[in-house]
């Protein structure tokens, strides 16, 4: 695992062994405060652990100011070309700054965005687009390669030092897996500050969720990345969602259910599609790590059901429950999704009462 400084995004640790963060952004019209809250709010309940929010003009300052105010879960502004926009931000309380540094123009400008997260004490993270790399460095590389990506992040990194300013996070994101990985990997051992990892413009809700599942999660697994963000062409509560199940599928972090449902084949006994679905939605608020399992037979799906933490395992109208591995009772098919959500509640209960007594 690769070890970064720590930095601070509100009261959010990223980075120096602190837990991965999960991200996102808001899709609403940053002006709409109500409308952009509302969508804070929802992402917040779904693990969304720091939210940016676009400011592309001083008209949605006021509104930025509210939803800083209200917003349950820190906020970080993203700012193009505009250094007034970021001093206001970072004056208005964001937590965090985001720039593309090359975006931002002469270096008067960059450094009075530096005086003001300087002022504010919040972080800067720089990010780094493979689409808007300086034109020297695209020459030089002949094209936007991750060796271009990492040049264009020392050079800006150096800038930032030179500045004596070291509260920064930097991400080197492009539309591609491959160039993303390579981008990171190189930079990962070059500087000591948390990066932000994920593929931009990603895709639509399935293109981006794969690529994202694997771009990201090789970094992760090979002990790269302190945050991430999916991005994906579909409402933000997925990225998030998305981007959770990246971070359990890794053993990173436990949050909620993880449900594991058998894939189905011509042994099934129930139509179990409409089973897991309910049962997933029925589980969505449970705040407690639990590995639940629903199984389509009763030949192989006891097995896979008694390794979870609760598991059902779907038989010709009849279902068997299992808790911690042990059979604990039948139940008839009509009663099979109640009875069985109504165990899986009662053992988050005793679990949490356990942990907490
Ligand atoms: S649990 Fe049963 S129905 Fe489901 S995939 Fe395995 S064998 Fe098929």
């Amino acid at each position: 695992m690769r070890k970064s400084i720590q930095i601070r995004v509100g009261k959010v640790t990223i980075g120096g062994g602190a837990p991965i963060r999960v991200q996102s952004m808001t899709k609403t019209d940053t002006e709409d405060w109500k409308a952009t809250l509302a969508q804070i709010k929802e992402l917040a309940q779904a693990g969304c652990e720091i939210i940016r929010v676009a400011a592309p003009t001083k008209n949605v300052l006021p509104s930025f100011e509210k939803i800083v105010e209200k917003s349950p879960i820190p906020v970080i502004a993203d700012i193009h070309y505009d250094w007034r926009l970021a001093v206001e931000a970072a004056k208005l309380g964001a937590a965090g700054l985001r720039i593309n540094p090359g975006n931002i123009g002469e270096e008067w400008k960059l450094e009075r965005v530096i005086e003001a997260a300087r002022e504010a004490e919040i972080p800067i993270r720089i990010g780094v687009n493979s689409g808007s790399l300086p034109k020297e460095i695209l020459e030089k590389h002949g094209k936007a390669s991750a060796e271009a990506m990492v040049e264009t992040a020392l050079q800006h990194i150096k800038f930032f030092e030179k500045r004596g300013f070291r509260n920064i996070k930097v991400s080197l994101k492009a539309s591609d897996v491959s160039r993303t990985v390579q981008a990171y990997r190189k930079i990962a051992p070059l500087i000591p500050y948390p990066l932000h990892v994920g593929i931009t413009e990603a895709g639509t809700f399935l293109t981006g969720t794969v690529k994202s599942s694997i771009g990201i999660g090789i970094l992760l697994a090979e002990g790269i990345g302190d945050t991430i963000r999916v991005s994906l062409a579909a409402p933000p509560i997925y990225e998030v969602k998305v981007g959770w199940e990246i971070l359990k599928a890794l053993g990173l972090r436990r949050r909620g259910v993880e449900l594991i449902a058998c894939p189905t084949c011509g042994r099934l006994e129930v139509d179990l599609l409409p089973i897991v679905d309910v049962i997933e939605r029925r589980l969505e608020g449970l705040d407690i790590p639990l590995k639940v399992a629903v199984m389509g037979c009763v030949v192989n799906g006891p097995g896979e059901a008694k390794e979870a933490d609760i598991g059902l395992a779907c038989g010709r109208g009849v279902g068997i429950i299992f808790e911690k591995g042990k059979l604990v009772e039948r139940v008839e098919e009509g009663e099979m999704v109640e009875k069985f959500v109504k165990r899986v509640f009662s053992l988050a209960r005793r679990l949490k009462n356990e942990k907490n007594p």
